[in-house]
Protein backbone atom coordinates (compact mmCIF):
# COMPACT_ATOMS: atom_id res chain seq x y z
CA UNK A 1 0.00 0.00 0.00
CA UNK A 2 2.69 1.94 1.01
CA UNK A 3 4.60 1.82 -2.25
CA UNK A 4 2.01 2.36 -4.34
CA UNK A 5 1.11 5.75 -2.37
CA UNK A 6 5.13 6.34 -3.08
CA UNK A 7 4.82 5.18 -7.09
CA UNK A 8 1.86 7.27 -7.98
CA UNK A 9 3.52 10.62 -6.23
CA UNK A 10 6.21 9.77 -8.57
CA UNK A 11 3.84 9.28 -11.39
CA UNK A 12 2.33 12.81 -10.44
CA UNK A 13 5.70 14.63 -10.22
CA UNK A 14 6.43 13.14 -14.01
CA UNK A 15 3.19 14.16 -15.04
CA UNK A 16 3.19 17.33 -14.11
CA UNK A 17 6.52 17.98 -15.62
CA UNK A 18 5.51 15.95 -18.92
CA UNK A 19 1.89 18.16 -18.97
CA UNK A 20 3.28 21.60 -18.17
CA UNK A 21 6.40 21.44 -20.04
CA UNK A 22 4.92 20.74 -23.32
CA UNK A 23 2.02 23.44 -23.48
CA UNK A 24 3.28 26.60 -25.46
CA UNK A 25 1.72 29.27 -22.94
CA UNK A 26 0.44 29.01 -19.49
CA UNK A 27 -0.69 32.65 -19.97
CA UNK A 28 -4.03 31.69 -20.70
CA UNK A 29 -6.56 29.24 -19.38
CA UNK A 30 -6.54 27.19 -22.44
CA UNK A 31 -2.75 26.26 -21.61
CA UNK A 32 -3.18 25.42 -17.84
CA UNK A 33 -6.43 23.74 -19.02
CA UNK A 34 -4.46 21.56 -21.58
CA UNK A 35 -1.88 20.97 -18.91
CA UNK A 36 -3.73 19.43 -16.69
CA UNK A 37 -4.70 16.98 -19.10
CA UNK A 38 -1.79 15.91 -20.20
CA UNK A 39 -0.71 15.43 -16.87
CA UNK A 40 -3.63 13.33 -15.81
CA UNK A 41 -2.66 11.92 -19.42
CA UNK A 42 0.67 10.58 -18.48
CA UNK A 43 -0.10 9.67 -14.68
CA UNK A 44 -3.21 7.25 -16.19
CA UNK A 45 -0.41 6.02 -18.31
CA UNK A 46 2.15 5.02 -16.27
CA UNK A 47 -0.56 3.72 -13.53
CA UNK A 48 -1.99 1.41 -16.01
CA UNK A 49 1.48 0.26 -17.52
CA UNK A 50 2.97 -0.02 -14.11
CA UNK A 51 0.89 -0.70 -11.43
CA UNK A 52 -2.20 -2.57 -13.30
CA UNK A 53 -1.36 -4.49 -16.22
CA UNK A 54 1.62 -6.06 -14.75
CA UNK A 55 -1.42 -7.99 -12.22
CA UNK A 56 -3.38 -9.04 -14.92
CA UNK A 57 -0.74 -10.07 -17.96
CA UNK A 58 2.51 -11.51 -18.86
CA UNK A 59 5.00 -9.46 -20.33
CA UNK A 60 4.13 -11.06 -24.24
CA UNK A 61 0.58 -10.15 -23.59
CA UNK A 62 1.16 -6.43 -22.21
CA UNK A 63 3.34 -5.55 -25.20
CA UNK A 64 1.04 -6.97 -27.43
CA UNK A 65 -1.82 -4.56 -25.46
CA UNK A 66 0.58 -2.08 -25.58
CA UNK A 67 1.16 -2.07 -29.42
CA UNK A 68 -3.03 -2.00 -30.11
CA UNK A 69 -3.55 0.53 -27.64
CA UNK A 70 -0.42 3.26 -28.90
CA UNK A 71 -1.75 3.00 -32.55
CA UNK A 72 -5.02 4.42 -31.15
CA UNK A 73 -3.26 6.46 -28.99
CA UNK A 74 -1.17 8.06 -31.77
CA UNK A 75 -4.42 8.47 -34.17
CA UNK A 76 -6.16 10.22 -31.20
CA UNK A 77 -2.95 12.78 -30.58
CA UNK A 78 -2.73 13.28 -34.37
CA UNK A 79 -6.62 14.20 -34.23
CA UNK A 80 -5.91 16.24 -31.30
CA UNK A 81 -3.49 18.15 -32.67
CA UNK A 82 -1.27 16.84 -29.67
CA UNK A 83 1.14 15.26 -31.87
CA UNK A 84 3.96 16.98 -30.47
CA UNK A 85 3.12 16.22 -26.75
CA UNK A 86 3.36 12.08 -28.25
CA UNK A 87 6.55 12.66 -29.81
CA UNK A 88 8.53 14.83 -28.35
CA UNK A 89 7.54 13.94 -24.52
CA UNK A 90 5.42 10.83 -23.79
CA UNK A 91 8.26 9.06 -26.33
CA UNK A 92 10.47 9.90 -23.36
CA UNK A 93 9.90 6.36 -22.58
CA UNK A 94 10.63 4.85 -25.92
CA UNK A 95 13.39 6.63 -26.22
CA UNK A 96 14.65 5.54 -22.99
CA UNK A 97 13.77 1.99 -23.72
CA UNK A 98 15.49 1.51 -26.93
CA UNK A 99 18.95 3.22 -25.73
CA UNK A 100 18.56 0.95 -22.81
CA UNK A 101 18.20 -2.23 -25.50
CA UNK A 102 21.67 -0.88 -27.48
CA UNK A 103 23.52 -0.29 -24.65
CA UNK A 104 23.28 -4.08 -23.89
CA UNK A 105 23.48 -5.29 -27.69
CA UNK A 106 27.21 -4.61 -28.92
CA UNK A 107 28.85 -6.73 -25.66
CA UNK A 108 26.11 -9.46 -26.40
CA UNK A 109 26.69 -9.26 -29.77
CA UNK A 110 30.34 -10.20 -28.71
CA UNK A 111 30.13 -12.43 -25.18
CA UNK A 112 27.58 -14.38 -27.63
CA UNK A 113 29.24 -15.43 -30.60
CA UNK A 114 32.35 -15.76 -28.49
CA UNK A 115 30.47 -18.33 -26.44
CA UNK A 116 28.70 -20.12 -29.26
CA UNK A 117 32.22 -20.54 -31.01
CA UNK A 118 34.15 -21.43 -28.33
CA UNK A 119 30.96 -23.53 -27.39
CA UNK A 120 30.96 -25.51 -30.70
CA UNK A 121 34.77 -25.95 -29.98
CA UNK A 122 35.59 -28.70 -32.79
CA UNK A 123 37.15 -26.66 -36.22
CA UNK A 124 34.81 -29.25 -38.17
CA UNK A 125 31.75 -28.62 -36.57
CA UNK A 126 32.30 -24.71 -36.69
CA UNK A 127 32.77 -24.87 -40.63
CA UNK A 128 30.02 -27.00 -41.00
CA UNK A 129 27.65 -24.53 -38.77
CA UNK A 130 28.94 -22.19 -40.64
CA UNK A 131 28.86 -23.63 -44.25
CA UNK A 132 25.26 -24.14 -43.42
CA UNK A 133 24.73 -20.54 -41.78
CA UNK A 134 25.77 -18.97 -45.37
CA UNK A 135 23.72 -20.90 -47.97
CA UNK A 136 20.83 -20.47 -45.23
CA UNK A 137 21.13 -17.00 -45.24
CA UNK A 138 21.76 -16.52 -49.13
CA UNK A 139 18.94 -19.08 -49.75
CA UNK A 140 16.07 -17.71 -48.10
CA UNK A 141 17.48 -14.16 -48.86
CA UNK A 142 17.13 -15.02 -52.59
CA UNK A 143 13.87 -16.40 -52.14
CA UNK A 144 12.56 -13.42 -50.30
CA UNK A 145 13.53 -11.24 -52.99
CA UNK A 146 11.89 -12.94 -55.76
CA UNK A 147 8.63 -13.11 -54.08
CA UNK A 148 9.10 -9.01 -53.50
CA UNK A 149 9.59 -8.66 -57.32
CA UNK A 150 6.78 -11.35 -58.09
CA UNK A 151 4.07 -9.26 -56.03
CA UNK A 152 5.53 -5.81 -57.36
CA UNK A 153 5.06 -7.10 -60.89
CA UNK A 154 1.73 -8.52 -60.62
CA UNK A 155 0.41 -5.78 -58.40
CA UNK A 156 1.74 -2.69 -59.94
CA UNK A 157 1.47 -0.34 -57.18
CA UNK A 158 2.96 2.38 -59.28
CA UNK A 159 1.21 2.35 -62.16
CA UNK A 160 -0.70 4.92 -62.85
CA UNK A 161 0.47 7.35 -59.95
CA UNK A 162 1.93 9.93 -61.66
CA UNK A 163 0.90 12.04 -59.28
CA UNK A 164 3.73 10.63 -56.99
CA UNK A 165 6.22 11.92 -59.31
CA UNK A 166 6.18 15.42 -57.89
CA UNK A 167 7.71 13.18 -54.38
CA UNK A 168 10.81 12.91 -56.11
CA UNK A 169 13.27 15.04 -53.93
CA UNK A 170 10.98 16.74 -52.08
CA UNK A 171 11.09 16.93 -48.42
CA UNK A 172 9.93 13.37 -46.92
CA UNK A 173 5.94 13.85 -46.12
CA UNK A 174 4.96 13.14 -42.83
CA UNK A 175 7.96 14.14 -41.24
CA UNK A 176 7.89 17.30 -39.07
CA UNK A 177 9.60 19.67 -40.13
CA UNK A 178 12.44 21.31 -38.71
CA UNK A 179 11.55 23.45 -35.66
CA UNK A 180 13.71 26.33 -34.92
CA UNK A 181 14.61 25.62 -31.06
CA UNK A 182 14.06 22.09 -30.47
CA UNK A 183 11.24 21.25 -27.18
CA UNK A 184 12.73 20.25 -23.87
CA UNK A 185 11.57 16.57 -24.48
CA UNK A 186 13.79 16.47 -27.54
CA UNK A 187 15.89 17.86 -25.95
CA UNK A 188 16.10 14.93 -23.09
CA UNK A 189 15.33 12.64 -25.87
CA UNK A 190 18.16 13.59 -28.66
CA UNK A 191 21.07 15.23 -26.16
CA UNK A 192 20.42 14.40 -22.28
CA UNK A 193 19.82 10.53 -22.13
CA UNK A 194 21.68 9.87 -25.07
CA UNK A 195 24.91 11.53 -23.20
CA UNK A 196 24.51 9.21 -19.96
CA UNK A 197 23.20 6.02 -22.10
CA UNK A 198 24.82 6.04 -24.70
CA UNK A 199 28.02 3.81 -24.50
CA UNK A 200 31.27 6.11 -25.77
CA UNK A 201 33.79 2.89 -26.51
CA UNK A 202 31.42 0.44 -28.37
CA UNK A 203 28.41 2.80 -30.07
CA UNK A 204 28.96 3.70 -33.78
CA UNK A 205 31.48 0.59 -34.60
CA UNK A 206 30.92 -1.42 -37.39
CA UNK A 207 29.92 -4.19 -36.16
CA UNK A 208 31.13 -6.71 -38.35
CA UNK A 209 34.70 -5.78 -36.90
CA UNK A 210 33.14 -7.20 -33.33
CA UNK A 211 31.33 -10.32 -35.03
CA UNK A 212 34.92 -10.73 -36.71
CA UNK A 213 36.90 -10.34 -33.33
CA UNK A 214 34.63 -12.31 -31.70
CA UNK A 215 34.73 -15.26 -33.73
CA UNK A 216 38.55 -15.65 -33.74
CA UNK A 217 38.65 -15.04 -30.17
CA UNK A 218 36.33 -17.85 -29.44
CA UNK A 219 38.27 -20.09 -31.69
CA UNK A 220 41.58 -19.05 -30.15
CA UNK A 221 40.10 -20.32 -27.04
CA UNK A 222 38.75 -23.47 -27.76
CA UNK A 223 42.02 -24.11 -29.73
CA UNK A 224 43.66 -23.81 -25.72
CA UNK A 225 41.00 -26.52 -24.40
CA UNK A 226 41.82 -26.51 -20.64
CA UNK A 227 44.16 -23.92 -20.04
CA UNK A 228 41.19 -21.16 -21.00
CA UNK A 229 38.33 -23.04 -19.21
CA UNK A 230 38.31 -20.02 -16.32
CA UNK A 231 38.17 -17.75 -19.33
CA UNK A 232 35.26 -19.37 -20.94
CA UNK A 233 33.46 -19.38 -17.46
CA UNK A 234 33.93 -16.09 -16.91
CA UNK A 235 32.42 -15.44 -20.47
CA UNK A 236 29.46 -17.48 -19.88
CA UNK A 237 28.45 -16.11 -16.86
CA UNK A 238 29.26 -12.53 -18.31
CA UNK A 239 26.71 -13.81 -21.41
CA UNK A 240 23.85 -14.80 -18.41
CA UNK A 241 24.37 -11.38 -16.81
CA UNK A 242 23.80 -10.04 -19.88
CA UNK A 243 20.47 -11.59 -20.80
CA UNK A 244 19.51 -10.77 -16.72
CA UNK A 245 19.91 -7.20 -17.75
CA UNK A 246 18.26 -7.46 -20.72
CA UNK A 247 15.12 -9.22 -18.44
CA UNK A 248 15.52 -6.23 -16.40
CA UNK A 249 14.98 -3.66 -19.22
CA UNK A 250 12.08 -5.09 -20.50
CA UNK A 251 10.38 -4.73 -17.69
CA UNK A 252 10.16 -1.29 -19.64
CA UNK A 253 9.01 -3.18 -22.99
CA UNK A 254 4.87 -2.18 -22.68
CA UNK A 255 5.31 1.53 -21.63
CA UNK A 256 7.71 2.16 -24.44
CA UNK A 257 6.24 0.31 -26.86
CA UNK A 258 3.43 1.94 -26.51
CA UNK A 259 5.12 5.47 -26.56
CA UNK A 260 6.68 4.76 -29.84
CA UNK A 261 3.54 3.08 -31.29
CA UNK A 262 2.10 5.95 -30.55
CA UNK A 263 4.73 8.69 -31.87
CA UNK A 264 5.04 6.73 -34.83
CA UNK A 265 1.16 6.89 -36.11
CA UNK A 266 0.95 10.87 -34.72
CA UNK A 267 3.97 11.37 -36.67
CA UNK A 268 2.58 10.41 -40.17
CA UNK A 269 -1.07 9.99 -39.90
CA UNK A 270 -3.56 7.71 -41.12
CA UNK A 271 -4.42 9.59 -44.55
CA UNK A 272 -0.91 9.57 -45.39
CA UNK A 273 -0.41 5.57 -44.71
CA UNK A 274 -3.83 5.35 -46.66
CA UNK A 275 -2.26 7.30 -50.01
CA UNK A 276 0.24 4.43 -50.62
CA UNK A 277 -1.97 1.56 -49.37
CA UNK A 278 -1.78 -0.18 -52.64
CA UNK A 279 2.31 0.16 -51.88
CA UNK A 280 2.01 -0.80 -48.53
CA UNK A 281 -0.54 -3.44 -49.62
CA UNK A 282 2.25 -5.16 -51.90
CA UNK A 283 5.19 -4.76 -49.28
CA UNK A 284 3.11 -6.12 -46.64
CA UNK A 285 1.58 -9.41 -48.85
CA UNK A 286 4.81 -9.78 -50.12
CA UNK A 287 6.56 -9.91 -46.08
CA UNK A 288 3.40 -12.11 -45.36
CA UNK A 289 4.49 -14.81 -48.27
CA UNK A 290 7.92 -14.56 -46.83
CA UNK A 291 6.62 -15.36 -43.17
CA UNK A 292 4.59 -17.93 -43.86
CA UNK A 293 7.28 -19.76 -46.47
CA UNK A 294 9.65 -19.51 -43.27
CA UNK A 295 7.27 -20.33 -41.12
CA UNK A 296 4.93 -22.47 -42.72
CA UNK A 297 7.55 -24.18 -45.10
CA UNK A 298 11.07 -24.19 -44.05
CA UNK A 299 10.53 -24.71 -40.69
CA UNK A 300 8.04 -28.05 -39.77
CA UNK A 301 9.99 -29.15 -42.91
CA UNK A 302 13.55 -28.17 -42.10
CA UNK A 303 13.32 -28.66 -38.40
CA UNK A 304 10.14 -30.40 -37.27
CA UNK A 305 8.89 -27.56 -35.48
CA UNK A 306 5.22 -26.52 -35.69
CA UNK A 307 4.15 -23.01 -36.86
CA UNK A 308 2.04 -23.06 -33.71
CA UNK A 309 4.81 -23.63 -31.34
CA UNK A 310 7.25 -21.56 -32.92
CA UNK A 311 4.73 -18.45 -32.94
CA UNK A 312 4.17 -19.27 -29.03
CA UNK A 313 7.70 -18.99 -28.08
CA UNK A 314 8.56 -16.28 -30.89
CA UNK A 315 6.05 -13.93 -30.09
CA UNK A 316 7.93 -10.96 -27.65
CA UNK A 317 10.49 -10.71 -30.41
CA UNK A 318 7.78 -10.35 -33.12
CA UNK A 319 6.21 -7.64 -31.20
CA UNK A 320 9.28 -6.04 -29.94
CA UNK A 321 10.97 -5.85 -32.94
CA UNK A 322 7.75 -4.29 -34.63
CA UNK A 323 7.85 -1.58 -32.25
CA UNK A 324 11.07 -0.91 -32.34
CA UNK A 325 12.21 -1.35 -35.93
CA UNK A 326 15.08 -2.47 -35.15
CA UNK A 327 16.82 -6.17 -35.62
CA UNK A 328 19.91 -4.78 -33.43
CA UNK A 329 17.83 -3.59 -30.10
CA UNK A 330 15.21 -7.53 -30.82
CA UNK A 331 18.36 -9.16 -30.52
CA UNK A 332 18.30 -10.31 -26.67
CA UNK A 333 14.81 -11.21 -26.89
CA UNK A 334 15.05 -12.97 -29.93
CA UNK A 335 17.83 -15.03 -28.38
CA UNK A 336 15.82 -15.63 -25.34
CA UNK A 337 13.05 -16.29 -27.20
CA UNK A 338 14.94 -18.53 -29.94
CA UNK A 339 16.81 -20.81 -27.18
CA UNK A 340 14.72 -20.42 -23.92
CA UNK A 341 11.55 -20.60 -25.19
CA UNK A 342 11.63 -22.51 -28.49
CA UNK A 343 14.88 -24.76 -27.48
CA UNK A 344 17.72 -24.16 -30.66
CA UNK A 345 20.98 -25.44 -29.57
CA UNK A 346 22.32 -22.86 -27.26
CA UNK A 347 25.90 -22.42 -28.95
CA UNK A 348 24.12 -22.45 -32.70
CA UNK A 349 22.40 -19.78 -31.90
CA UNK A 350 24.39 -17.91 -29.70
CA UNK A 351 26.85 -17.82 -33.09
CA UNK A 352 24.40 -17.71 -35.76
CA UNK A 353 22.02 -15.04 -34.50
CA UNK A 354 24.01 -12.09 -33.78
CA UNK A 355 25.22 -12.66 -36.87
CA UNK A 356 22.05 -13.08 -38.25
CA UNK A 357 20.90 -9.57 -36.83
CA UNK A 358 23.65 -7.86 -39.25
CA UNK A 359 23.82 -9.62 -42.04
CA UNK A 360 20.69 -11.80 -42.48
CA UNK A 361 17.61 -9.27 -43.76
CA UNK A 362 14.97 -11.08 -45.82
CA UNK A 363 12.46 -8.44 -44.97
CA UNK A 364 14.97 -5.42 -45.96
CA UNK A 365 15.75 -7.23 -49.17
CA UNK A 366 12.26 -7.85 -50.45
CA UNK A 367 11.48 -4.52 -49.43
CA UNK A 368 14.56 -2.72 -51.40
CA UNK A 369 13.11 -4.65 -54.51
CA UNK A 370 9.71 -3.72 -54.24
CA UNK A 371 10.39 0.04 -53.22
CA UNK A 372 13.15 0.18 -56.01
CA UNK A 373 10.48 -1.21 -58.98
CA UNK A 374 7.59 0.96 -57.47
CA UNK A 375 9.35 3.92 -57.94
CA UNK A 376 10.60 2.68 -61.18
CA UNK A 377 6.44 2.33 -61.97
CA UNK A 378 6.06 5.93 -60.64
CA UNK A 379 8.62 7.46 -62.79
CA UNK A 380 6.97 5.32 -65.95
CA UNK A 381 10.40 3.51 -65.86
CA UNK A 382 10.15 -0.22 -67.80
CA UNK A 383 13.08 -2.01 -66.31
CA UNK A 384 15.01 -4.25 -68.91
CA UNK A 385 15.04 -7.82 -67.30
CA UNK A 386 18.89 -7.31 -67.07
CA UNK A 387 18.29 -4.41 -65.29
CA UNK A 388 16.05 -6.20 -62.78
CA UNK A 389 18.37 -9.18 -62.33
CA UNK A 390 20.81 -6.45 -61.06
CA UNK A 391 18.17 -4.82 -58.42
CA UNK A 392 17.62 -8.87 -57.65
CA UNK A 393 21.25 -8.84 -56.64
CA UNK A 394 21.91 -5.26 -55.30
CA UNK A 395 19.14 -6.15 -53.11
CA UNK A 396 20.54 -9.08 -51.39
CA UNK A 397 24.22 -7.32 -51.22
CA UNK A 398 22.40 -4.07 -49.89
CA UNK A 399 20.65 -6.33 -47.14
CA UNK A 400 24.15 -8.04 -46.00
CA UNK A 401 25.45 -4.30 -45.32
CA UNK A 402 22.14 -2.35 -43.84
CA UNK A 403 22.19 -1.89 -40.30
CA UNK A 404 20.17 -3.18 -37.57
CA UNK A 405 18.23 -0.22 -36.55
CA UNK A 406 15.42 2.13 -38.07
CA UNK A 407 15.80 2.86 -40.90
CA UNK A 408 18.97 1.35 -41.89
CA UNK A 409 17.44 0.19 -45.28
CA UNK A 410 17.24 4.04 -46.51
CA UNK A 411 20.83 5.13 -46.49
CA UNK A 412 21.39 2.46 -48.87
CA UNK A 413 18.49 2.18 -51.28
CA UNK A 414 20.40 4.66 -53.62
CA UNK A 415 22.79 1.74 -54.59
CA UNK A 416 20.09 0.28 -55.85
CA UNK A 417 17.92 2.61 -57.45
CA UNK A 418 21.20 2.98 -59.00
CA UNK A 419 20.76 -0.66 -60.86
CA UNK A 420 17.12 0.61 -62.38
CA UNK A 421 19.38 3.84 -63.38
CA UNK A 422 17.18 5.92 -60.84
CA UNK A 423 18.48 9.23 -58.92
CA UNK A 424 18.73 8.86 -54.83
CA UNK A 425 16.44 12.01 -54.83
CA UNK A 426 13.70 9.94 -55.84
CA UNK A 427 13.70 8.07 -52.48
CA UNK A 428 11.19 10.95 -51.26
CA UNK A 429 8.27 9.09 -52.99
CA UNK A 430 8.77 6.03 -50.73
CA UNK A 431 10.49 7.78 -47.44
CA UNK A 432 7.05 8.96 -45.94
CA UNK A 433 5.70 5.58 -45.16
CA UNK A 434 9.24 4.01 -44.56
CA UNK A 435 8.54 3.69 -40.90
CA UNK A 436 5.51 1.78 -40.93
CA UNK A 437 7.31 -0.84 -43.13
CA UNK A 438 10.27 -0.61 -41.37
CA UNK A 439 8.22 -2.51 -38.74
CA UNK A 440 6.99 -4.52 -40.90
CA UNK A 441 10.41 -5.94 -42.76
CA UNK A 442 11.97 -5.71 -39.36
CA UNK A 443 9.61 -8.85 -38.10
CA UNK A 444 10.38 -10.81 -41.34
CA UNK A 445 14.11 -10.11 -40.68
CA UNK A 446 14.20 -11.51 -36.99
CA UNK A 447 11.75 -14.15 -38.31
CA UNK A 448 14.50 -15.57 -40.62
CA UNK A 449 17.53 -15.44 -38.19
CA UNK A 450 15.43 -17.35 -35.79
CA UNK A 451 14.34 -19.93 -38.43
CA UNK A 452 17.81 -20.36 -39.57
CA UNK A 453 19.20 -21.24 -35.88
CA UNK A 454 16.28 -23.82 -35.30
CA UNK A 455 17.28 -25.52 -38.43
CA UNK A 456 20.55 -25.93 -38.37
CA UNK A 457 20.42 -27.06 -34.22
CA UNK A 458 18.17 -29.58 -35.66
CA UNK A 459 20.63 -30.66 -38.57
CA UNK A 460 23.27 -30.74 -36.08
CA UNK A 461 21.23 -32.86 -34.07
CA UNK A 462 19.86 -31.12 -31.71
CA UNK A 463 16.41 -31.93 -30.18
CA UNK A 464 14.52 -28.61 -30.23
CA UNK A 465 12.57 -28.77 -26.48
CA UNK A 466 12.11 -25.46 -24.95
CA UNK A 467 13.98 -24.65 -21.66
CA UNK A 468 11.16 -23.26 -19.81
CA UNK A 469 7.94 -22.56 -21.32
CA UNK A 470 6.40 -20.27 -18.39
CA UNK A 471 7.50 -15.91 -18.50
CA UNK A 472 9.59 -14.94 -15.84
CA UNK A 473 8.01 -13.11 -12.87
CA UNK A 474 6.38 -9.94 -14.69
CA UNK A 475 7.47 -7.70 -11.86
CA UNK A 476 10.95 -8.86 -12.37
N1 LIG B 1 15.10 -1.70 -39.41
C1 LIG B 1 15.61 -2.86 -40.07
C2 LIG B 1 16.19 -3.81 -39.03
O1 LIG B 1 16.65 -3.40 -38.01
C3 LIG B 1 16.64 -2.55 -41.10
C4 LIG B 1 15.98 -1.82 -42.25
O2 LIG B 1 15.86 -0.60 -42.21
O3 LIG B 1 15.55 -2.50 -43.18
O4 LIG B 1 16.16 -4.98 -39.21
Amino acid sequence: MRRTVFALAGMALLGAFFGFASVETLATPAGWITAAVRTVITVAVLAVFFLLLPRWFNLPARIFLAMLSGALAGWLFKRTGAESFAIDYLNIFGALFILLLKLVVTPLIFVSILCGVSGIGDPRKLGSVGFKAIAYYLGTTSVAVLIGLLCVSAIRPGAGRSDLQSAAGAAPAGVESVQARPSLGRVIQDEALPTIIDNPIMAGRNPLTIIFLAILLGASLAALGARAQPALDVFRVLDKALIQLVMWVMQLAPIGVFTLMSKAIAELGVDYILSLAWYCLTVVTGLGLHFAFLVGIVLPVAARVSPVRFLRGFAPAIGLSFSTSSSSATLPVTIDCTTRRIGADENVANFMLPIGATVNMDGTALYQAVAVLFIAQVLNKDLTLAQQFCVFLAAIMVSIGTAGIPGGSIALMPLVLKQAGIGAEAIGIVIGVDRFLDMCRTVVNITGDSVGAIVVSRSEGAVIQPHAVEEQAPHG
